[in-house]
């Protein structure tokens, strides 16, 4: 699998801690850097077969299409791409205009759209820093569609100021009429340095409630059951057999591929990470540098990586798999899971420990007292 970083945005959103850059002038420079380290590093998967490709961002889509299918033939010419099953695009609702979803649905490579809608009321999406409107996100969803786009993700956050239990019941009964069949839920975080952040330290903003973020937490755990769709990663919900294919492969901790400035990548053994800077990063690569740093794992390492990322996921942990491959270290962790089950937090499944839907909420801290 191939992760493509785009780190352009229009402008910063309230709550937003990731790298991004303002500026839009060195997209095409940037673009000739990815391709030339996707030429690079054509042995880093070991030549595995390309099944998913994933365009995050930032922005992904203030790529053209051309632009994504200049990194489609790179890719394509430096990997087996024959048997694709999903390729996915971030995008922001005001970029799918008419004219880039017919254009998106011509390179016949994009098959899944992952949508920053966020809210469908337009207090939030100011409050927000966003760029689209209530009724735009909804009319994104229904061109989407109209041009062929069946596999359409939204993200959705909650514990918004002003939201309330009606305005989070609204936003999901508006996920319910589009159709939509994933849905990736964000309780309101606060990172340092945010935007957010210095206004709550202002006090222009309040503090994130979390008993609301607990109550909106729990209505949507009740709507997923009362409109069929299944919660199964503890951000992540879908239509049966909708889930989204790249990212369950992050979760079992299959190898992949990650290009572009701030980018990573894992190999089964090492992690690596790019350079967090677009000019340093499309310097070096017009010299065949990658400018990365690289970390080799120990087997303690790999092992606390899987109970974070498998105890995130409805299917939990997979005790064949911890036998298999960390059977020293696996027989202390057993003894300890029983206490969250007593809790009610983790249940016996099929082939291992996973969340309940309260066990949801603790995962992070679960996982983290489970760690060698
Ligand atoms: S569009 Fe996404 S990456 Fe860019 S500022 Fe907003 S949240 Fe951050």
């Amino acid at each position: 699998m191939i992760y493509i970083h785009v780190p352009y945005c229009k402008q910063r959103c309230l709550y937003c801690a990731f790298y991004s850059v303002a500026t839009r002038s060195s997209i095409q420079p940037y673009v000739d850097a990815l391709c030339n380290e996707i030429a690079l590093r054509k042995n880093y998967l070991k030549h595995s077969q390309i099944r998913t490709i994933y365009f995050g961002g930032g922005t992904p889509s203030l790529l053209t299409a051309a632009q994504i299918m200049q990194v489609k033939q790179t890719i394509g010419r430096y990997f087996d791409i024959s048997n694709l099953e999903e390729v996915t695009l971030e995008a922001n609702p005001e970029q799918l205009t008419d004219k880039y979803l017919s254009e998106l649905k011509k390179t016949d490579f994009i098959n899944r759209l992952s949508i920053g809608v966020q809210s469908f009321n337009d207090a939030d999406l100011k409050l927000l820093n966003r760029w689209h409107t209530g009724v735009q996100a909804e009319s994104v969803v229904k061109k989407a569609k109209e041009y062929g786009f069946e596999n359409i993700s939204i993200d959705l956050i909650y514990a918004l100021p002003n939201c309330g239990v009606d305005g989070w019941k609204n936003n999901l009964q508006k996920v319910e009429e589009l159709g939509v069949s994933h849905l990736s839920c964000y309780s309101l975080t606060v990172e340092e340095g945010t935007m957010l952040d210095t206004l709550i330290n202002k006090g222009k903003l309040p503090q994130v409630d979390e008993e609301m973020s607990i109550k909106h937490y729990e209505l949507l755990v009740q709507w997923a059951k009362d409109n069929g769709y299944i919660h199964y990663e503890v951000s992540n919900l879908c239509k049966p057999n909708c889930e989204a294919k790249h990212n369950s492969r992050y979760w079992n901790s299959t190898p992949y591929l990650g290009v572009g400035a701030a980018a990573h990548s894992y190999d089964g053994f090492s992690r690596q990470w790019n350079i967090d800077n677009v000019d340093r990063y499309i310097h070096d690569l017009q010299h065949d540098i990658v400018p990365c740093e690289r970390e080799e794992l120990e087997e303690r390492d790999t092992y606390n990586e899987y109970l974070m990322t498998a105890l995130r996921t409805l299917n939990g942990l997979d005790k064949d798999v911890l036998e298999t491959k960390y059977p020293s270290l696996w027989k202390d962790t057993e003894i300890l899971l029983q206490k969250y089950v007593d809790q009610g937090l983790l249940q016996k499944t099929n082939s291992g420990y996973g969340p309940t839907s309260k066990g949801y909420l603790f995962v992070d801290a679960i996982a983290t007292d489970l760690m060698i």
